[in-house]
């Protein structure tokens, strides 16, 4: 069971707990990202199990009428075991997606699987008309390029900040040139897409900045921010009227999902040891 320090930001073991979690968010208007939590399988099995595992969640949220999608990683569907199997695996979730109405996400991991998640999402998002998303980090330095790419892909688009270290040759590392190049990204967005653009960030003045640009170029956007962060924003702006997601990971591989989310800010690691305490 997942101790209570750790269920600000993972939904749960099961799918039965992360539906719960789903429930309660909607109510405030918030709708959800389901992530089921696991990565880096090396062998055939897991990849596969977790694809089983997503097909079944997308039927199930299906037969819901709760707000709520999902979103996959690369290389929890198998792409370090081999780039077929992952868009074998990922094919099955996005078809799954389709048969049920289901939206499907995928996230970006480190530069060495750019080019094979771009190239899957390109032809599946064509394929399947539009009912799958990809993330795209500002700080990687060839973004700008994927942007032009990708920009009339149906589907949607999430820019986010980028949570790899990347070397210097590729990437940003400088903080505000990786915030430069977001603003950039959002700009080009905006411009170009008349909807489908999700704002991965929990950064105020980015998510400001995306209503100033849809206010002058008339584009739909999402915001999206991470269950456990920023929650009482995540209800102000739904109430606002933006549409807001919450990704939501769940499952039994949080220890390091949890362990992330505490190092990567001195005020979540302070809630952890409050808890601790008991204060
Ligand atoms: P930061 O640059 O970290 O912070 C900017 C400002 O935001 C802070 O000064 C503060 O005002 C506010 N803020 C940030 N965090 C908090 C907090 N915990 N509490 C209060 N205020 C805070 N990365 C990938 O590489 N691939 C992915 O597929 C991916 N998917 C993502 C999906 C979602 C929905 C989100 C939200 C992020 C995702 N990320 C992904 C992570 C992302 O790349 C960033 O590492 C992460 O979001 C931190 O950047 P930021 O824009 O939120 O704000």
């Amino acid at each position: 069971m997942i101790p209570p320090i750790a269920s600000r930001f993972v939904a749960g073991e099961s799918p039965a707990t992360a539906f719960d979690h789903v429930r309660q968010t909607n109510e405030d208007g918030v709708k959800v990202i389901l992530n089921l939590l696991g990565e880096h399988y090396a062998e055939r099995g897991p990849a596969d199990d977790d694809a089983d595992a997503y097909v079944d969640v997308v039927r199930d949220i299906g037969a819901t009428d709760l707000d709520a999608c999902v979103s996959v990683k690369p290389s929890q569907l198998g792409i370090d075991v081999g780039d077929d199997l992952f868009r074998e695996n990922f094919r099955r979730v996005v078809a799954a997606g389709d048969e049920h109405g289901v939206f499907v996400w995928c996230d970006m991991e480190d530069h060495e699987t750019t080019d094979v998640t771009l190239d899957a999402f390109e032809e599946f998002a064509r394929e399947y008309d539009g009912g799958v998303g990809l993330c795209v980090q500002a700080n990687l330095r060839r973004t700008r390029e994927d942007l032009d790419r990708i920009v009339d892909v149906p589907g949607k688009i999430r820019l986010v900040k980028g949570a790899y270290d990347e070397p210097e040759s590729i990437a940003y590392t400088d903080k505000a040139d990786v915030n430069e190049a977001y603003r950039e990204d959002l700009e080009f967005l905006f411009k170009e897409r008349d909807d489908g653009i999700g704002v991965g960030s929990h950064d105020p003045k980015m998510v400001s900045l995306a209503a100033e640009l849809s206010a002058e170029h008339g584009a739909d956007y999402e915001v999206q921010m991470l269950m456990g962060v920023r929650e009482d924003e995540q209800r102000r702006l739904a109430a606002e009227g933006v549409e807001v997601w919450q990704y939501a990971p769940y499952g039994d591989k949080w220890v390091s999902y949890f362990y992330r989310r505490l190092r990567e800010r001195k005020e979540n690691a302070l809630f952890a040891l409050r808890a601790i305490a008991g204060v």
